[in-house]
């Protein structure tokens, strides 16, 4: 039997999606079910699980090698175990090994969605061909993870490169997270839509408040919606820099709901970044779209599953891998 697909879950707060994957990243089969997020946590496994049973059903089910699961986070790899915030039954809630016993005992690697998010990107997309990148989403919220060495680095418990997270305004706006001043609290679709309104933008006849909305606004020269895109380009700014300047990357790809606004975001992006990273090895980067669009959840988990199998086959081989 030829072992040359993976499955592949995508978890998040709206949906579960499945597929199996072949090793190009072509998805060959689908299946969805709605997250039933607030409900408790045996009824949302049991989500998943018919997400895993429908795919089983599939003709080429018997040729997938290993699974990978992106979720929301945080996730702790480490343990197995996921805690979303936007999933309040499932808190250090035992995901592998319920997924493990769901496939029939496949190998099962889990990482967190931004973390999915640039293996996709890495493998298929904007990154591809870079040994070092940053990838983020922002949109309702803004997460991240980093390419380095030519290698996905999801740290030990797959939630490095979280750049959502890091502090760029010290005695900023309290944050869900606890801290203050966060690149989420001000570069995230709603805090960009928030802070229009509150500077006195007004929605169009249609009530849309949303940051795409904004988005609209600031394209056709209110002066208030550009001004709040600026500010959420100066947050992302400052984080990529900062990324930059711990780590060396030579890409940022920025993908998610707010990426879509275009030259809005990245036009005074761009000009930002000029302001921060300053420094000679860092003023080369450059900025860029993702190119990985729905999918890219499950593009990542299959990157991820398929990483874990040449993993344990390099150390069953005694090579080099880690
Ligand atoms: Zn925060």
């Amino acid at each position: 039997m030829q072992n040359d697909l993976v499955a592949a879950l995508d978890i998040g707060g709206t949906k579960i999606a499945g597929a199996l994957v072949d090793l190009h990243g072509r998805i060959l089969v689908r299946a969805q079910r709605p997250t039933p997020a607030q409900e408790e946590g045996e009824t949302v496994m049991r989500a998943v699980e018919a997400v895993v049973a429908e795919l089983s059903t599939s003709s080429y089910w018997p040729r997938a090698r290993a699974l990978g699961i992106g979720s929301a986070g945080p996730v702790d790899a480490s343990k197995g175990t996921v805690s979303p915030v936007n999933v309040p039954g499932w808190r250090d809630f035992p995901l592998v090994e319920r997924v493990v016993a769901a496939s029939g005992g496949l190998p099962v690697e889990l990482i967190g969605d931004g973390v999915a998010i640039t293996a996709a990107e890495h493998w298929q997309g904007a990154a591809q061909g870079y040994d070092n990148a940053l990838c983020m989403v922002v949109s309702t919220g803004v997460g991240g993870g980093l390419v380095l060495g030519g290698r996905l680095h999801p740290g030990p418990t797959g939630n490095a490169g979280h750049i959502g997270h890091i502090s760029v305004d010290l005695d900023g706006d309290p944050c869900p997270c606890g801290a203050r001043g966060c690149v989420e609290r001000i570069a995230s679709g709603p805090n960009i839509a928030r802070r229009a309104v509150r500077d006195g933008w007004c929605p169009g006849p249609d009530g849309d408040s949303s940051a795409a909305a904004v988005a609209a606004a600031a394209r056709a020269g209110d002066p208030v919606a550009r001004a709040s895109f600026e500010r959420a380009a100066q947050a992302l700014a400052a984080g990529i820099a900062a990324t930059a300047t711990l780590v060396e990357i030579d890409i940022a790809v920025i993908g998610g709901g707010v990426a879509k606004s275009g030259e809005v975001l990245f036009t005074p992006l761009r000009r930002a970044l000029r302001d921060y990273a300053t420094l000679s090895f860092v003023r080369a980067l450059t900025v860029t779209p993702a190119l990985t669009g729905t999918d890219a959840g499950l593009i990542g988990a299959a990157a991820a599953a398929l990483g874990a199998g040449e993993r344990k086959r390099d150390v069953l081989l005694g090579g080099g891998g880690s």
